[in-house]
This record gives C-alpha cells, sequence and structure tokens, in this order.
C-alpha cells in the first residue's frame, strides 16, 4: 500500500533525501562525536545555535529525544511542566518526560489556535508548598498543527512564565515553516525561549536528526542526558551533513508548501461536504461529511494519494512538502473532483 502512494501527503517526515544531499552525506568529513571529533556536528550544531541566537546546540536522533532532552535539562525528579493537551511533547511522545524524566506534566487545553489561555497558565503555576510538584518550565508549540503561534501571544506567556520564575522551552519541530510564513528570522521566534528543539527530518527534508539549541550550561546537561538515553552517535557527521544541505537549500523553499497547501484547501473547500481551515502554513485540515467520509479515502488510497485520516475518515490531514509539488496538487486536486462528480 505504501509503494503504491504516488503522492504522499501523510506528512512531512515522508520526504527522501535528494541526490544532491546524498552527496554532500557521501562527502562529509567524520569523527567520533561522542569524542567530540566530529566536525561536520560541530559546524551544524554551530550554525544552528548563530541562526537561532543561542550560545550552544546539540544534534540528536529525534525530536522526541530532543524535547525530552530539553525537558529534563530544565526539570529535575517531581518537578512539573505546563503544556497543552496537543503538543507533541506531551500527548505524542509516549509519556517519556514522566517515564524518563519523573516530570509531571500539567496539560492545559489548547484554543482553537494553538496558544494556552494566559489565566490558565498563571493558575496552573503552583505555590511553593510540599502537596504540590514544583512548576519549572512552560513548554509551548510554534507551529502547532500547522498553525503559527501570534508573536506577541508567545511574548506575553514567556513574560508571565518569567515572573513565575519558569524556564520556556519552544518545541520548534516546525519553527522554519513559522519563520518563513511570518517573513522574520527564525532567531526573532526562538528568543522569548531558553531551549528550542528543531527537526530536520520534517518539512527541510533531512532523511534523519534534530538541534536542541539553548545555553552553553543548559546545552552541556544535556549533552550528559543526550548520553543517558543512548543519543550519543559516533560519526554521524553523515547525517549532520544532510541538516546542513537543508539549512542551505530548503529553508526559503518552504514557502512553496505553504503556498501548495492554499491551493490545495481552496481546491479541496469546493468540494460539497468538505470542510478546511485555511492553513497557516504546510498542514491542510479536512472535514468531510460522514457520508462521504469512507468512500473518499478509499478513492484517494486506490489512486495512489496519500492523506492521513482520522475519526472514522471525517478528519483527514494533508501536508505539503518537498516530494509533493503543484503539480501533484493538482493531480490530488482532480483526483479527487473525479469522486465527488460521482458521488454529489
Ligand atoms: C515530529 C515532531 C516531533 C518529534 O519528532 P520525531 O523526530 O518524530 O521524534 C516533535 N514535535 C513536533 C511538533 C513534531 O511535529
Amino acid at each position: 500500500m505504501i509503494a503504491a502512494l504516488k503522492h504522499d501527503f501523510r506528512s512531512d517526515t515522508v520526504t527522501r533525501p535528494s541526490s544532491a544531499m546524498r552527496a554532500a552525506m557521501a562527502a562529509a568529513e567524520v569523527g567520533d562525536d561522542v569524542f567530540g571529533d566530529d566536525p561536520t556536528v560541530k559546524q551544524l550544531e554551530t550554525r544552528l545555535a548563530e541562526m537561532l541566537g543561542k550560545q550552544a546546540a546539540l544534534f540528536v536522533p529525534s525530536g522526541t529525544q530532543s524535547n525530552l532532552i530539553g525537558l529534563m535539562a530544565h526539570c529535575g525528579r517531581g518537578d512539573e511542566y505546563i503544556v497543552g493537551q496537543q503538543a507533541h511533547c506531551y500527548r505524542w511522545e509516549g509519556g517519556g518526560a514522566a517515564v524518563l524524566g519523573s516530570i509531571q506534566p500539567q496539560p492545559l487545553d489548547n484554543l482553537p489556535d494553538g496558544t494556552l489561555a494566559l489565566e490558565q497558565i498563571e493558575a496552573a503555576v503552583k505555590p511553593d508548598d510540599p502537596h504540590f510538584a514544583r512548576t519549572r518550565l512552560l513548554a509551548l508549540e510554534n507551529t502547532i498543527g500547522g498553525k503559527v503561534l501570534p508573536t506577541d501571544y508567545v511574548e506575553a506567556a514567556t513574560a508571565l512564565a518569567r515572573r513565575h520564575g519558569l524556564a520556556c522551552h519552544l518545541d520548534g519541530a516546525r519553527v522554519f515553516n513559522a519563520a518563513v510564513a511570518l517573513g522574520v528570522p527564525v532567531e526573532r521566534l526562538a528568543r522569548p525561549f531558553d531551549t528550542v528543539s528543531v527537526c530536520l527530518s520534517k518539512g527541510l527534508g533531512a532523511p534523519i536528526g534534530s538541534v536542541l539549541v539553548g545555553s552553553a550550561e543548559l546545552i552541556a546537561k544535556g549533552r550528559r542526558l543526550r548520553k543517558m538515553v543512548g543519543g550519543g552517535l559516533r560519526q554521524v557527521g553523515i547525517l549532520a551533513a544532510a541538516g546542513l544541505y537543508a539549512l542551505d537549500h530548503h529553508v526559503e523553499r518552504l514557502a512553496d508548501d505553504h503556498a501548495n497547501a492554499k491551493v490545495l484547501a481552496q481546491g479541496l473547500a469546493r468540494f460539497p461536504g468538505v470542510s478546511v481551515v485555511t492553513p497557516d502554513t504546510n498542514i491542510v485540515f479536512v472535514d468531510v461529511a460522514p457520508q462521504y467520509a469512507s468512500a473518499f479515502a478509499e478513492h484517494l488510497a486506490r489512486h495512489g494519494i496519500g492523506v492521513t485520516s482520522a475519526y472514522g475518515a471525517t478528519r483527514q490531514r494533508w501536508v505539503t512538502h518537498l516530494d509533493v509539488d503543484r503539480q501533484a496538487v493538482d493531480t490530488a486536486l482532480s483526483v479527487a473532483a473525479e469522486f465527488f462528480t460521482r458521488h454529489a
């Protein structure tokens, strides 16, 4: 079924390294990164620390590990982080912060725009009292469900956190999408946070890898934690080279993914029984009326169009990325049109 997909909109994680990226990987100078000897990893870490305006960075195998290390760098056993119900580092990481870090999550409902209400954040901060876990950290996510957090909101929420003595972590798996969508340097979006986790393996198109950035002190702590969770890798410059290639060639082009997502959203919204949230970036959520939902999903699959479906296929997620171009979007829309001319 996977091999039969002609156009894969399930996620921006499905991108495969281009031949130019593979050539950069093959040519990478490498060393033992656990010894601190890999020049390509060092180059990637320095580059991302600079781009995000932080002192230091740490290359890790996955975004999940990057968030875990970030949370554990801020919080110890019996500490607590405030986080959204929909946040990846609460909902989608196997409970790792609790299981491996003994860190208690304090989840709050995300509002429709992805934010957490300031009053709710404030109310969730616990007083210094032995009944309570120690509230240590606010964790936000940008983009969240493809939505860009309003910059003034982020400033208000992190300022509030700081007034209560909390540190701030950003799950910036797709923070480059946010920066490109807003037309601001990514440093601006990273500035209010102590640590930021960035994925190279989403829209940036690298096969593997994430980077955690922050102060020299937090990243030194993170390096110890990375070893502890088994994320210290050896000649991993081969992967860092893919990340450097992505930073050189795949950042500005995220605007193409956003434009393609808009075309896709507008096209899908024209069909009966289909409603679409206008995307800020590269993720399109589509609601399909129950009477069409499963047949539509099957029709797409039969024609090699991959999407992610949930709730009996009434909710679809389409993600644009560098392996689905404008032509793939047009093809997907004509496959969809075929279905609706027959069924509506
Ligand atoms: C994908 C993703 C992660 C985790 O990345 P993995 O590399 O899949 O572990 C974390 N946060 C967000 C918002 C993500 O989209």
